[in-house]
């Protein structure tokens, strides 16, 4: 990356999410020598640009102009440099671009990723809960009913969670997470790589009840841990499963079948079975 020109193409350009120091050396380069950069807000990107000491040539790229502004940024990508930037982190992550990187694909422009802060990864690295598998919900709906069911779709995943929000949503949200998932280990993590930074853990209650009277200010990301392991089969659901496996079954592929359904002891099931038989 010691070329003065950078060659033509689209540069995804992770920026800072609090502390300026993180922005890549690398992100400063592309940022001051694109010949375009898409942003977000420009008055935003302009304290990054004062920060780098040049103006930077900025064009405004966002939910509400994206369809009329995509087609010339796309020309553009053939002769020039082309950076896009969100307010804060990483651009198409929760943040507009997605279509940006799909329609220069599809006309054969170089792609490029200068990757950097995420508030998700940054949170899930302070969030002490399992790392191997996480599922990114981004922002949940604000409305109760589309929020629960939002929740009720993720409730089985094998993953811890993380999500977005705000802080007067929190308490609400935090309280609808417990209510769809079990009481489960959270995370709460507040204004990443800023002054304030703090990552609060209890379980989804307990931090419900904590923020209900005292909305947080600031940025939050929630981290949410996967779903224990299942309870083990009581005798009531064996007695259960095995009256209805008799309905169709012998006593004994009764007591099998539901022996490998349930994790039960088969003998004890099938002793079970001649009872219930009778
Ligand atoms: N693209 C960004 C990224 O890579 O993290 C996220 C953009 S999304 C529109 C903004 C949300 O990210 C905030 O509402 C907050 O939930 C989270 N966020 C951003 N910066 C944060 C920080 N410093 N601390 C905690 N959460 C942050």
């Amino acid at each position: 990356m010691d070329d003065l020109i950078l060659s033509p193409g689209l540069y995804i350009v992770a920026t800072p999410i609090g502390n300026l120091g993180d922005l890549t050396p690398r992100a400063a380069q592309i940022l001051t020598r694109a010949d375009v950069v898409a942003v977000e807000d420009s008055r935003v990107t302009a304290g990054l640009f004062r920060h780098l000491g040049t103006k930077g040539r900025m064009l405004p790229y966002h939910d509400h102009n994206a369809d009329a502004v995509r087609p010339g940024l796309i020309a553009r990508m053939a002769t020039e440099a082309v950076a896009l930037v969100s307010d804060a982190g990483t651009p198409l992550i929760s943040d507009p671009g997605f279509k940006l990187v799909r329609d220069a694909r599809a006309a054969g422009h170089v792609v490029t990723t200068i990757p950097g802060p995420c508030a998700a990864i940054a949170a899930l690295t302070l969030a002490g809960l399992p790392t191997d598998r996480f599922f990114f919900l981004g922002f949940l709906p604000a409305k109760q009913q589309a929020r629960a069911e939002a929740i009720a779709e993720v409730a089985a995943i094998r993953a811890t969670l993380v999500l977005y929000e705000s802080g007067p949503r929190l308490s609400a949200c935090l309280a609808a997470l417990a209510e769809g998932l079990g009481n489960r280990e959270t995370a709460v993590a507040r204004e990443i790589t800023k002054r304030f930074e703090e990552c609060v853990t209890g379980t989804l209650g307990e931090l419900a009840a904590r923020y209900a009277d005292a909305p947080p200010r600031g940025e939050i990301v929630v981290v949410v841990a996967p779903p224990g392991e299942a309870p083990p089969a009581s005798i009531e659901d064996g007695d259960a499963a095995l009256a209805e496996a008799l309905t169709r079954l012998p006593a004994s592929k009764a007591a099998g079948e539901v022996a490998k359904k349930l994790g039960l002891d088969r003998k004890a099931l099938y002793a079970r079975a001649m009872t219930l038989k009778t």
